[in-house]
């Protein structure tokens, strides 16, 4: 699938149902929680330093569920207390909030919960002296410019980063077959141009967003990525990859049962990619702009009485769902994925109960240099 149609076609599941992204990223939340003192630390560090009347936010990759505002306001709340702390007689500073997303995103949604988003802040505040705060959404994508120049004091990107621009066009052949046959991502039996393909995919995408962000970022300005990715320089392993190859090995149950065809599997391929703490550091070297401040590895707790769930394997397929389902109905429509989810979970669980799965995130903290 080429850039231009993934832009349209790309989107978490939306509104509020049984299978939306809303009721289903409790991972991704839970995991942003465990980064949480690392963006709050950096952002009340940044308004030390700056002190700007307005404050540009923007959180990019929002996508549709309640976690962005939540962040928003713990954002809110952080600057205060700063504010208060630093130069407490003179007045709040305003709040320009930039939400992005792909245009497919259900931005709708977010922006009905704007009203009770409000007045919660302002019950925050005891009704007393509340920030001003405006809300506006940027549809498109971070692999290009979104908002104008030096307007962004902070960007925030959580579980956004992993997602390529396109499934790298190295991938497929001359006749347009995938070289990648029976797997959605970086398999185990994946050759070595598989790997160098979403490697190269990687450095391109990052390096353009980074250049993108330099020019729309002020001077000292901050960004928080949290980003899926790998321990070490292999790109095979038990952790995020391991949850595609059980994708992989699911959708190939179904191939065996007659429930899908073969060929589909095969020119299947997702647009994701886990790069190391290496190749984070050294694309941000090489584009120049930032300077690296903070890399921290975190691993979150496997703990599913949080998720509501009777096993891992259940909340974990139900994440992925949410997060696949859009890409997934295209190549094998819509009648297949209650099975392909049920194999899924139950693989998961299966392979926890023989070995841990360790996937790990990164809180990248960059300043942008003077
Ligand atoms: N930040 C949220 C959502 C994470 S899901 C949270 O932490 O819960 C990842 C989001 O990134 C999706 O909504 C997806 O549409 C968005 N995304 C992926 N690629 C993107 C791109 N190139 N530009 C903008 N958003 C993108």
């Amino acid at each position: 699938m080429d850039k231009k149609d993934l832009e349209r076609e790309f989107h978490m599941t939306g509104g509020d149902g049984k299978t939306s992204y809303a009721r289903n990223s409790s991972l991704q939340k839970k995991a942003s929680d465990v980064a949480k003192h690392i963006t709050l630390e950096t952002l009340q560090q940044l308004y030390k330093e700056t002190r700007p009347k307005s404050l540009g936010i923007a959180d990019l990759g929002c996508s549709s569920g309640p976690n962005t505002l939540s962040t928003i306001k713990d954002f809110i709340k952080t600057v205060q207390v700063a504010h208060h702390r630093e130069i407490p007689n003179q007045p709040l500073p305003e709040f320009s909030i930039f939400l992005n997303d792909l245009p497919g995103n259900d931005f709708n949604s977010i922006f009905k919960s704007l009203p009770d988003f409000h007045i919660e802040l302002k019950r925050d505040n005891n009704n007393g002296d509340s920030p001003s705060v405006f809300i506006a959404a940027y549809p498109g994508s971070f692999y290009g410019r979104l908002f104008p120049e030096k307007t962004i004091h902070f960007v925030y990107a959580s579980y956004s980063l992993h997602w390529l621009s396109k499934v790298p066009a190295a991938l497929y052949d001359e006749q347009g077959k995938s070289i990648n046959k029976g797997c959605v991502s970086i398999c185990s039996s994946s050759s070595e141009a598989v790997s160098e393909a979403y490697y190269s995919q990687f450095k391109e995408d990052f390096s353009i967003f980074l250049r993108c962000r330099s020019k729309e970022m002020v001077a000292a300005g901050r960004m928080v990525l949290i980003i899926l990715g790998r321990e070490g320089p292999g790109h095979v392993d038990r952790g995020n990859s391991f949850f595609w190859e059980l994708l992989s090995r699911s959708i190939a149950d179904l191939v065996a049962q007659g429930e899908t065809e073969e060929e589909k599997l095969d020119s299947y391929d997702m647009h994701f990619y886990a790069p190391s703490a290496d190749e984070i550091e050294g694309e941000v070297n090489k584009e120049g702009s930032f300077d690296l401040e903070r890399l921290e590895m975190l691993e979150v707790e496997k703990d599913k009485e949080n998720v509501n769930d009777t096993s891992y394997g259940k909340a974990v397929a139900k994440t992925v769902r949410a997060v696949q389902e859009s890409m997934l109905v295209q190549y094998f429509g819509e009648k297949i994925l209650d099975k392909l989810f049920d194999t899924y979970s139950r693989m998961v669980d299966e392979e926890l109960a023989k070995e841990d799965i360790r996937p790990i995130t990164f809180v990248v903290v960059l300043r942008k240099k003077l």
